[in-house]
């Protein structure tokens, strides 16, 4: 027996959930799980190729929590680097900074393009 709400299990002489009070149903809930959890939408929220206005941008953003990423052209992920170095002010094309789908609307609040 499995209870609707909370999805534990009972053996089948009990008939109601006691963390839930309701009664138990003989087959497992269907839950409503997301295939795939680990795929996010992102959003671009701002374009530059000023490294230097990148970087504010992420503070600004990380400083509220919010995670993003930055991709160029010739990039992945330009965080994913590690710490800044000369290198990056060869860094030629614009960079796109991307958040969360979820996070857009903040994002764009903070950045002041809202
Ligand atoms: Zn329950």
């Amino acid at each position: 027996m499995f209870c609707p709400k909370c999805g534990d299990e009972f053996i089948p002489r009990v008939k109601e959930c006691p963390d839930c009070n309701v009664s138990l149903i003989e087959k497992v809930p269907k839950t409503e799980t997301n295939s795939n959890p680990e795929y996010v939408e992102l959003v671009t929220v701002l374009v530059t190729r000023d490294m230097g206005e990148l970087m504010i941008a992420k503070s600004l953003l990380e400083a509220e929590g919010i995670y993003c990423f930055a991709k160029g052209e010739k990039i992945q992920n330009l965080f994913g680097y590690g710490s800044l170095g000369a290198g990056y002010n060869l860094l030629v094309g614009p960079v796109q900074l991307q958040v969360a789908d979820a996070d857009a609307n903040d994002a764009r609040a903070i950045l002041g393009k809202s």
